[in-house]
């Protein structure tokens, strides 16, 4: 039970443009105080949407394996759903963080080009603290811990070990979130930019 709460939800903007995952917690939550609807994603009325009832009335017809269940209701945990609300892509913003780093720069170590998991991999700064650098997404890059205990806090030029790109902000894009998240297949609709 937890583990289908806790389950992805593409989460559409009233444009129908996908603008983050939820769980299905928040997106049952969501359904049922009619913030949003279901997107049906299968069936002859594929893309219909369903407010609470209609989603209840549908997973009563046609029930799944995995179903949300309480002493008087079992639903189906959405895959989609819509927002009713909001008209406005919202903020477009990726929050600053080790796993966003990270996944800015695809687990690739700036510095030696090789991929690594996450837990082989350190963020370094490019202008070292200790020189002035800030804590921000123009001067942090994914690092493998060698080349991170290598560069130590020498700068670039003095490491000769240049960032292979540039650090930037990416770009927000909606399926960022997703990268790490398992991608569901009834997604791909909503998710070619
Ligand atoms: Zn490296």
């Amino acid at each position: 039970m937890e583990q289908l709460l806790n389950k992805s939800v593409l989460v559409l903007n009233r444009n129908w443009q996908a603008i983050q995952t939820c769980s299905a917690r928040r997106a049952v939550h969501l359904l049922a105080t009619g913030h949003a609807k279901v997107v049906q994603d299968e069936g002859e009325e594929k893309y219909e949407t369903h407010d609470f009832s209609s989603w209840l009335e549908y997973s009563k017809i046609n029930p799944q394996e995995h179903m949300l269940r309480s002493i008087q209701i079992a639903i189906r945990v959405p895959r989609i759903v819509v927002l009713s609300y909001y008209d406005r892509f919202p903020a477009q913003q990726v929050t600053f963080s080790r796993r966003n780093v990270f996944l800015r720069d695809g687990h690739i170590c700036q510095y030696c080009h090789k991929e690594f998991p996450e837990n082989e991999l350190n963020l370094d700064h490019v202008i070292p603290r200790k020189k002035g650098g800030v804590t921000t997404w123009e001067n942090i890059v994914t690092s493998c811990i060698k080349c991170n205990t290598r560069k130590g806090d020498k700068l670039p030029k003095d490491a000769n070990m240049h960032p292979k790109n540039q650090p930037v902000t990416p770009r927000w894009k909606a399926d960022f979130s997703m990268r790490d998240r398992s991608y569901d297949s009834a997604w791909c609709t909503f998710l070619q930019h």
